[in-house]
């Protein structure tokens, strides 16, 4: 008999052991479905062939596994990633299964589903639902389900809508292939640098063996053309490459830019495909098929084939950090991949992190540098202007030095970015007779005031409310104050300041899919936008030509935290952002609006003295033992009731194990002590690098009574510490 030992799909069990039966062929690796009480869960074989010791359960008596699936099984480096992710992450190995098997229905045998699309029929009835359902459904195309989660009304009203004839089925095809990228389409001439270090990367894929790279070039200076290089390689192999990207927003100009050196498009993943999309991607990955996918982090634990090449582009971005579920870094995760697989990894970045540098130092990762934009491009100068000395009019933003910048900008006929890190109209409203301020109900955090749409939004929980005409404390209705500015707010300020210039306000708001980042694009290089205000969207991967002018409208927003990883977050981000300027022929300029233009951050900025901060960081991170020379760990406590979970992180504090190299901060209110309704407290653990913190922390968390109303995270290697 054949007792296979599973690892469950939904549960939070460990593996479990089952029966195979005699007319079904399992390996490690196979996708089964198992009985578990009444239910059929999927799981996968972890080990196919187990001996028992005496104490387990009899052979006899071990339920049978009920099928196996028709894709090809996990492979041993991926299921190893999944055992060290579970591991290293203190995660349950079932969470970490489900991102690699990612929609069960990738594993039904199906060939064809039926979506549906709009007609352009109008219903003889139509119900304001069937009105709302079909002018959220739009363009757009999908199952029942999906088009009914569109639209936000019930499955039967969509139905009623296809009997109707105002939508249509359609037959999609699931398992058409994808066609094969083309290595040779249009290869570019590469300069002398990059024909150095492009060779050097496509050595590494020809060798196929584990070799982490950082690429380290400043923006514009090719580096995703020298990667393609690598990426050509691996397709003449008949390898697979996965490009990890830190937003979906970028994925549309991604797949542009890599038909246009290919031929056609990757496949690509992320979360706003539609399920026979996944579906179509999922397999086609498995069957090795899929030669390039280009994916947020999710798609990091896809089960590729044969993998040649993993790529993080943009590895420094803090969006790679998952913060949800499963707490990993997608960077850190992805060279453990390339490290089991055995195949070079390449982290992209003009401004890698500080840890990143330290594995270079530390000769674990090779380096390669482009050190100069490509062509006539040069880099922008970097100015900063003191708020203090020349501060904006009353009740404005703009200093009179930016604004001035941005006329010439606009006289030459070429565009201009004005940054700020803040979505909305304005981060806090308040009574000005008396007093009140609009808090979420659900989370520490101030409501923002968004006039777009007329709502108060928690930008935490999602919860909003209609922006009221009375203060709701003394109902005085004329002393309701928004105060400082959102991207909105400074969208007012441009429109009273030049009244001709087309603006437009680039935030998760308003670009909150791949086709609007496309139609943004395409507004773009059709000239259709003078000025840009836009959030941290905007400071990465784009390359607009036209664009010469950057303004930050308050590069001092990111120091306020005040914590370790300040400086380095705001240099990356305003390096980043000044990236955007004077990409093509035409110089750039940047002008950074700060209170303390002598701060270290800031002079690194202005001088591009670049080495001077990075050394400057690391010896503080160095002084005060923080990563990446010592480690932490965060324990989060939460509960709906906060008296719980004080007592139980009080608790979780009071049976710290005494291990040398470990200290134990804390606890107190976490960063966000409400959230979504449930109060946190957070326990700060400080170890040193070569203790087995993950080992400590299973151990003690593992031997704890837990309350039924408590629930704990842990998150190694937090983003704050
Ligand atoms: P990075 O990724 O470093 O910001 P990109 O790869 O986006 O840089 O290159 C910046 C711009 O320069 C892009 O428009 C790119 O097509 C162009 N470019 C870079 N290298 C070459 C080359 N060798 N030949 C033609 N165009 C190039
Ligand atoms: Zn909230």
């Amino acid at each position: 008999m054949q007792r296979a030992r599973v690892l469950l799909l939904n549960a939070a069990l460990g593996p479990l052991d089952y029966r195979v039966p005699a007319d079904m062929a399992v390996e490690p690796g196979s996708i089964v479905v198992a009985p578990l009480g009444p239910r059929q869960l999927l799981g996968v074989v972890w080990e196919a062939d187990r001996m028992p010791s005496d104490a387990e359960v009899g052979d006899n008596r071990l339920r049978p596994l009920l099928a196996a699936a028709d894709v090809p099984p996990l492979r041993e480096p991926l299921r190893r990633l999944i055992e060290w992710t579970a591991d290293y992450y203190l995660a349950p190995p079932a969470a970490v299964l489900r991102m690699a098997l990612a929609s069960t229905s990738a594993l039904e045998g199906t060939r064809t589903a039926i979506e549906y699309r709009a007609t352009g029929v109008v219903p003889p009835r139509l119900t304001p639902q069937r009105e709302q359902a079909l002018d959220r459904i739009g363009e757009r195309q999908g199952l029942i389900r999906e088009l009914a989660d569109i639209a936000d009304v019930s499955d039967a009203v969509v139905r009623g809508l296809v009997k109707a004839g105002a939508l249509e089925a359609v037959e999609v095809a699931i398992d058409s292939p994808y066609p094969a990228p083309d290595p040779t389409h249009h290869q570019p001439d590469l300069s002398g640098d990059q024909r150095t270090v492009a060779d050097t990367l496509v050595a590494d894929v020809a060798a196929h063996r584990f070799r982490p790279t950082l690429l380290d070039g400043v923006t514009g200076s090719g580096k995703t053309e020298v990667y393609f290089e690598a990426v050509a390689e691996a397709i003449r192999q008949g390898r697979q490459t996965l490009v990890l990207l830190p937003e979906i927003a970028l994925t549309e100009p991604f797949l542009k830019r890599f038909a246009a050196r290919f031929g056609c498009e990757p496949v690509a993943w992320h979360s706003g495909l539609r399920s026979t999309q996944r579906r179509r991607a999922w397999r086609a990955i498995a069957s090795g098929d899929a030669l390039v996918t280009v994916g947020a982090r999710s798609a990091l634990f896809l089960p590729y084939r044969n993998p040649g090449l993993i790529v993080v582009d943009e590895a420094h971005e803090t969006s790679f950090k998952q913060e949800e579920g499963v707490h990993y870094h997608a960077r850190d995760v992805a060279v453990m991949r390339g490290r089991f697989e055995g195949c070079p990894v390449i982290l992209a970045s003009a401004t890698p992190a500080i840890e990143t540098r330290h594995q270079v130092e530390l000769g674990r990762y090779a380096e390669l540098k482009l050190p100069g934009r490509y062509g006539a491009a040069e880099l922008p100068t970097i100015e900063a202007i003191d708020l203090l000395r020349s501060p904006p009019e009353r009740g404005r933003w703009l200093a009179p030095q930016l604004v001035s910048a941005m006329e010439e900008t606009l006289a030459r006929g070429e565009q201009a970015l004005l940054f700020l890190n803040r979505r909305g109209y304005a981060p806090l409203t308040l009574c000005r007779t008396c007093g009140h301020r609009f808090q979420c109900p659900n989370c520490t955090a101030w409501m923002v005031e968004h006039r777009l749409t007329r709502r108060l939004a928690c930008h935490h929980c999602g919860h909003v409310e209609p922006v009221p005409r009375a203060c709701p404390e003394c109902a005085n209705e004329e002393s309701l104050v928004a105060c400082g500015p959102g991207v909105e707010r400074i969208a007012d300020e441009v429109a009273l300041l030049f009244p001709e210039a087309k603006a437009a306000v680039i935030t998760s708001d308003t670009i909150w899919s791949p086709a609007k980042a496309a139609e943004f694009v395409a507004r773009m290089e059709a000239g259709d936008i003078d000025i840009v205000v836009g959030t941290q969207l905007v400071t990465k991967g784009y390359h607009f030509p036209n664009l010469t002018l950057v303004g930050v409208v308050d590069a001092d927003l990111g120091l306020e935290g005040g914590d370790l990883r300040a400086a380095e977050r705001t240099f990356q981000q305003i390096r980043q952002v000044s990236g955007r300027a004077g990409r093509g022929e035409k110089p750039g300029h940047v002008l950074i609006q700060t209170h303390s233009p002598a701060a270290r951050v800031m002079q690194a900025l202005v001088t591009g003295d670049t080495e001077a901060f990075y050394t400057a960081e690391t010896e503080a991170r160095r002084d005060a033992d923080a990563p990446p020379f010592g480690r932490y760990a965060a324990i989060v406590v939460s509960s709906e009731d906060q008296a719980c979970a004080h007592q139980t992180a009080v608790m979780v504090g009071r049976n710290a194990p005494r291990v040398d190299g470990m200290v134990v901060y804390g606890p107190a209110p976490a960063p966000l002590a409400m959230l979504r309704g449930r109060h946190r407290y957070r326990l700060l653990v400080h170890a040193r690098r070569a203790l087995d913190v993950q080992d400590v922390i299973r151990e003690w968390l593992g031997g704890l009574d837990w309350p039924a109303k408590a629930r704990v995270t842990v998150d190694v290697d937090p983003y704050n510490f």
